[in-house]
C-alpha cells in the first residue's frame, strides 16, 4: 500500500516523494494511521525501521490540520543523543519541504545554550530535545513554556534509560499537561521501560513490528 491510502495532506506526500519514499515501511503503516487518531502509542522499533518518519507524519498532519494562531510549542521529541536529535531534525525538515508555517527546535546539549535559547523564544511548533538539555532550558529560561504540548515523542526510550536519563525524563513528564498524546519507540523492552510506559502513556496501542 501506498503512503496514499494513508489519508495523508498534499503537501506532505510531495515532500515524501522528494525524500525518495514510495511506499511506507511495516512500522510507518502500522503506526500512522492509529496515531492519526490521536492515540497513544508504544511501538517496538529499531534504528532503520523507518521510525523518525512514522511519528513524524502524523505530528506533522495534526500540526497542520489543527492550525494555532499564537506560536507556541505544541510537540516535544525526546531523543537519548543530540547526534540522534539533530537527525530527526534533518528529517523534519525535509519532509515540511512543502508545508507553509511549520517549525522546528533544538534543544540540545554540545550547541550554544544561548544561541538555543534566542531560537527557543521563537517558539517552534516542534521541539526535538535531549533530556538535560531541555531541563535546563525548562528550569533556567523564562519563556520556555511547555503548558501547551499536545504530543510528546519518546524516540529510542531503551537507549535514553542507558544513558542514565531516567530522572529527567520523570522530571520532564511531570512538567508535560496531563491531557496529551504520547508515542514511545523502543527497540527493546524491559521492567524499566515498562515502568515508563505507565508513568507515561494512557491506553497505548502496542505495535511491534
Ligand atoms: P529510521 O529508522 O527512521 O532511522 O530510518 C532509516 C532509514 O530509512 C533512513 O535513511 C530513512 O531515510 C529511510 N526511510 C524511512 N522511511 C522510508 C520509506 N518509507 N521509504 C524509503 N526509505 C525510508
Amino acid at each position: 500500500k501506498a503512503f496514499n491510502s494513508l489519508q495523508l495532506s498534499r503537501p506532505v506526500l510531495k515532500g515524501l516523494a522528494a525524500l525518495g519514499y514510495t511506499l511506507p515501511t511495516p512500522i510507518q503503516s502500522a503506526t500512522i494511521p492509529i496515531a492519526l487518531m490521536g492515540k497513544d502509542i508504544v511501538a517496538g522499533a529499531v534504528t532503520g525501521s523507518g521510525k523518525t518518519a512514522a511519528y513524524l507524519i502524523p505530528i506533522i498532519e495534526r500540526l497542520l490540520f489543527k492550525n494555532s494562531r499564537i506560536p507556541t510549542i505544541r510537540v516535544i521529541v525526546l531523543a537519548p543523543t543530540r547526534e540522534l536529535a539533530i537527525q530527526v531534525a534533518d528529517v523534519g525538515n525535509k519532509l515540511t519541504r512543502f508545508v507553509n508555517n511549520l517549525t522546528f527546535g533544538l534543544a540540545v546539549g554540545g550547541l550554544n545554550l544561548r544561541q538555543q535559547e534566542q531560537e527557543l523564544k521563537k517558539r517552534p511548533d516542534i521541539v526535538i530535545a535531549t533530556p538535560g538539555r531541555i531541563i535546563d532550558h525548562i528550569r533556567n529560561s523564562t519563556s520556555f513554556y511547555v503548558d501547551n504540548v499536545e504530543v510528546l515523542i519518546v524516540d529510542e526510550a531503551d537507549r535514553m534509560l542507558e544513558e542514565g536519563f531516567q530522572k529527567e525524563l520523570t522530571e520532564i513528564l511531570s512538567l508535560l499537561p496531563k491531557k496529551r498524546q504520547t508515542l514511545l519507540f523502543s527497540a527493546t523492552m524491559n521492567s524499566r521501560i515498562k515502568d515508563l510506559i505507565q508513568l507515561s502513556l494512557d491506553k497505548p496501542v502496542r505495535i511491534m513490528i
